[in-house]
């Protein structure tokens, strides 16, 4: 009878697995056919200074509308365009789609742009952003370039020319959700990065005198020491907002500040600045 239930719970599994690859597949499709079709649209979130609460620059966020299933997040998508290897093609179009957005600013922010590991490793990403840059007129030193640690996993000789080059022209890059990993140090001191991004799980519990406080302006510390700048992601509370702005971080991006924007309403927002110095 044990016997029996084994190969029963194995079928069930067999089961869950063929629904699971088929669902991939439905996705995969979608992807490639919301590629051709231009379903693929970018929003863009704020990032304001910390010093004076001016806006320095927008982090491009993808979004898929998809007619019958609406809006469809990139935590849903993102991570089936890396494994079937779309994300170079996908991340291709961003990065000219975000230039070109940035050359429409009335004011010449930053740009921060996404890249998975798969694109660095994929060859052409110089070759793409020279091209994105080019087609659009976009200067480099208004484009960002936010990777994972996930990149630096596998250090190669094309890996650091890559990485190299981005840096001699001028692009800046920024490591994302930092302090996630557990090895983080061991990779700044190999691929010195213009600026960390502290993951929103240290941001999100933030309060007066806790850990996660001393844990953030620590991070802020020893990133300065490092050469680096600091933007804090997830900043939903004006409480987080000033224990970071005392902490001295550089940059703030969040809810608090605002949701991401559809590409039409950046002019509208930056219209409104000043928006005031926030009380630090
Ligand atoms: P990320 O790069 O860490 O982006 C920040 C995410 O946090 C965004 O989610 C943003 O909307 C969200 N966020 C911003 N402020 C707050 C806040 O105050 N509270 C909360 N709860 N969330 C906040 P989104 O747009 O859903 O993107 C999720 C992830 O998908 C991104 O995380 C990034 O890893 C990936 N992604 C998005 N666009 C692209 C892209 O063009 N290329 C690649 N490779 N990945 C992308
Ligand atoms: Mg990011
Ligand atoms: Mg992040
Ligand atoms: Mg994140």
């Amino acid at each position: 009878a044990a016997k029996d239930q084994g190969a029963g719970n194995f079928r069930i599994f067999d089961r869950m697995m063929a629904d699971h690859v088929a669902a991939r597949r439905q996705l995969d499709l979608g992807l490639r056919a919301a590629l051709r079709e231009r379903r693929f649209v970018l929003y863009f979130q704020p990032v304001i200074s910390g010093l004076d609460g001016s806006t320095i620059g927008f982090e491009a966020l993808l979004r898929w509308f998809d007619p019958e299933r609406g809006m469809i997040s990139p935590a849903d998508f993102i991570p089936v365009a890396e494994e079937t290897g779309l994300i170079v093609e996908l991340g291709g179009w961003v990065l000219e789609q975000a230039c070109r957005e940035a050359m429409g600013w009335p004011l010449p922010l930053r740009v921060s742009v996404n890249v998975s590991a798969r694109q660095f490793h994929a060859g052409d990403l110089y070759a793409r952003v020279e091209d994105a840059l080019r087609q659009s007129g976009l200067p480099p030193q208004r484009l960002e370039l936010e990777i994972t640690e996930s990149v630096l996993l596998q250090e190669t000789p094309a890996l650091r020319q890559t990485f190299e080059a981005l840096q001699a022209l001028g692009v800046a890059v920024a490591l994302d959700d930092f302090g996630i990993g557990y090895s983080s140090l061991a990779y700044l001191r190999r691929f010195p990065v213009d600026r960390v991004k502290i993951d929103r799980s240290f941001v999100k519990d933030m309060h007066a005198d806790n850990d996660d406080a001393r844990i953030v302006s620590s991070l802020i510390v020893l990133s300065h020491i490092l050469g680096m700048e600091v933007t804090a992601e997830g900043v939903e509370t004006e409480e987080q907002q000033q224990l970071l702005q005392r902490a001295g971080c550089d940059a703030l991006q969040g809810y608090l500040i605002s949701r991401p924007l559809a590409a039409a309403v950046v002019p509208i927002w930056l219209r409104r600045q000043p928006r005031g110095a926030p009380h630090a």
